[in-house]
């Protein structure tokens, strides 16, 4: 059985969306591509944007990651100018967009209005009530490494519902696999029909 790696930055992995790096070319698989708060340039916004424009093919799967950061040095204004254009974009180009998130769980809320598309936090490993608020406002939520071994991540994906569920390895170290037997344990489910799910949310999502 192959197992779905949603967000990646592995050039070996190929079922899942690999995390394009800025500036760089799109490749052959499934990939993202977006501008990441900590890479934002206000001195070269444009030829970021071309960059990134260029990069929309049909094996981008979405538009991310990008979103908002409170521990990068970048302006709190420009980081919201450059995520909402992300979001525009998103809209225009009818591709799901994957958020990155630091401590600014609900300003990325309050943009949730502007987006027409699914909006996907990847890496999430914060508190239930965050968590709630998300899923009650229709976010996906993506889990990573953390719910391998952090038990009150694991409680709060109990209550997961799995039609919101995506499970990605990021920049870690470990096999996808092994995230999938855990959450399948967590569940309750059967690994077919867990991943029988996440393709599902992936079809959701793709066709909006
Ligand atoms: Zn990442």
């Amino acid at each position: 059985m192959d197992f779905f790696d949603f967000h990646h930055h592995k050039k070996n992995i190929t079922y899942g969306i690999y995390n394009l790096d800025l500036g760089i070319t799109p490749r052959s698989h499934l990939y993202s591509a977006g501008i990441h708060p900590k890479d934002i340039d206000a001195d070269f916004m444009e030829d970021q944007f071309r960059w990134l424009a260029s990069s929309i093919s049909e094996n981008c799967f979405a538009i991310g990651e990008c979103g908002l950061d409170s521990i990068v040095p970048v302006p709190q204004k420009i980081q919201e100018k450059v995520f909402l254009r992300q979001i525009y974009l998103s809209n225009e180009v009818k591709k799901p967009l994957i958020i990155h998130c630091v401590r600014k769980f609900y300003e990325v809320i309050s943009f949730k209005k502007k987006a027409e598309q699914a909006m996907i936090i990847h890496g999430f490993n914060k508190k239930r009530a965050i968590a709630e608020d998300l899923l009650a406002r229709n976010f996906y939520l993506s889990f990573g490494k953390a719910v391998l071994y952090q038990l009150s991540l694991q409680d709060i994906l109990k209550a997961v519902p799995l039609n919101q569920l995506f499970l990605e390895t990021d920049n870690d170290d470990f096999s996808i696999e092994e995230l999938y037997h855990k959450v399948s344990e967590i569940k309750g489910i059967s690994l077919e029909t867990l991943n029988e799910q996440i393709l599902e949310n992936l079809y959701t999502i793709k066709n909006g």
